[in-house]
């Protein structure tokens, strides 16, 4: 676990990617040398009808636009805008003085320690004008999307991007109460009828006294799982929840899937009226003198954290991988801002993987959480039987990245998975 825990909320510049995976088109509201503050609007972006607002970071000036890679390493513009160190913001809402009329629909949770009672639609608005829905979109996370059908609020406090690296336990003990507020109101946001915390049997105490303290009278329910011998530990806590088999969208199942920073987010849109100006990222590898969990402004250019991390090892090739290991994302450049979509770096010396040969043991047959047989799918594509591959449903893979990671034998199981979907798809 890493143990250093920084800031760096005062970059310089931030750069803000005006468009994503989803929304290509954007329109923007300001101009070069505009002054901008912290939570206002400079833009939006465009998913078909769906309209995202892009919210300033900082208070400072448009200093101009940059062709850059994002975190998924596609060139787009981004805005630039120098941080006046003020922190200025708009007059947001504050979200507390508003009284809702009524109280949702089998809503079960306990909301009278609130300052007056917050409406579905209120949470779910707020979030939306904010872009908290789409935040910890990555690995096998959910967005914050809710519906008629959503029952199940979970939340992962074991890993921010499993199973390798852990923030929570610091976000929990700087912020418990808070993430616990954050966690009721995504129960409200959904009318939810669970709401669920899942915690490493070996957490830190503090961080589950802090956590416990915090949820004690919310009805939270505590799920404690010994990590390191239950596999696919969430799914299995997911799966007794819905009590049904999961398909290969848990928000299909009924189930929004998020972490300690969301729910964090989600009280601070709501409370405060803060949109995502900062976020914690755990940056790790032996590519870099020093590993440390930040919580860092939004736009800051990761460049700056290294120099800030005392710069790379001298090595001679390098991988920076974001997100998960199993199912993130590998760069060429480390010249890239953060977004709230980025939750781990890594950056470590490339090392060739010794694989074995397939023993046929079945254990990512059995861990797929889709349900499909990825050695199965493997064994097709080795041997070009596009029919196999369809016959095998290898399109209802998630790319959770599960069967590599309990492979034996060391196969990256989830690439030839991903090769056969592109075959026949
Ligand atoms: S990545 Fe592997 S385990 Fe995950 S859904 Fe795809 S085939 Fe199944
Ligand atoms: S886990 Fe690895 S060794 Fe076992 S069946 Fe799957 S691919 Fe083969």
């Amino acid at each position: 676990m890493i143990t250093e825990y920084r800031t760096f909320l005062n970059p310089k510049k931030v750069y803000l990617p005006l468009t994503d995976v989803d929304s290509k088109i954007a329109k923007v509201l300001v101009e070069k040398e505009d002054r901008v503050l912290v939570g206002q609007i400079i833009a939006y972006k465009y998913n078909g009808q769906i309209k995202t607002p892009i919210l300033s970071t900082v208070s400072g000036t448009v200093v101009g636009f940059a062709d850059k890679i994002d975190r998924y390493s596609k060139n787009v513009d981004h805005i630039i805008i120098e941080n006046d160190m003020l922190n200025e913001t708009t007059e947001l809402k504050n979200y507390r003085k508003l009284g809702a009329k009524s109280q949702p629909r089998n809503f079960v949770h306990n909301v009278t320690t609130y300052e007056g009672i917050i409406s579905t639609a209120q949470v779910r608005n707020k979030l939306r004008d904010l872009g908290i829905d789409k935040v910890a979109v990555d690995g096998l996370y959910t967005p914050l999307k809710f519906s008629a059908t959503t029952k199940h609020i979970v939340i992962n406090a074991i890993f921010t991007n499993e199973p390798f690296i852990s923030t929570d336990y610091e976000t929990i003990i700087h912020h418990a109460e808070a993430i616990a507020d954050g966690i009721c109101l995504l129960g409200i946001a959904a009318s939810t009828e669970s709401l669920t915390v899942i915690v490493d049997k070996f957490m830190p105490a503090e961080a589950l006294e802090e956590l416990g303290k915090a949820i004690v009278d919310k009805n939270i329910d505590l799920v404690t799982i010994d990590v390191k011998r239950v596999k696919a530990w969430d799914y299995k806590v997911i799966k007794k929840l819905v009590k049904k088999d999961l398909s290969f969208n848990l928000l299909d199942d009924g189930v929004v899937y998020t972490t300690i920073n969301a729910a964090l987010m989600t009280h601070n849109a709501i409370r405060k009226g803060l949109p995502v100006t900062s976020r914690q990222v755990a940056i790790t590898g032996d590519g870099l003198n020093i590993n440390a969990v930040y919580d860092v402004r939004i736009g800051t250019p990761f460049t700056d954290l290294v120099n800030d991390l005392e710069g790379y090892h001298e090595v001679e090739n390098m991988n920076l991988h974001i997100g998960s290991f199993l199912s993130g994302i590998q760069l060429d450049s480390d010249d890239f801002s953060i977004t709230q979509t980025i939750d781990t770096i890594n950056v470590s010396e490339y090392r060739e993987v010794e694989e074995d040969v397939c023993i046929k043991c079945g254990d990512c047959n059995d861990i797929c959480p889709a349900g499909i047989l990825p050695q199965n799918i493997m064994d097709a594509e080795l041997r070009n039987v596009n029919l196999r591959i369809v016959d095998l449903d290898t399109h209802l893979c998630v790319e959770c990245g599960l069967c590599t990671y309990v492979c034996p034998s060391k196969i990256n199981v989830l690439e030839w998975v991903r090769r056969a979907k592109r075959r026949v798809g």
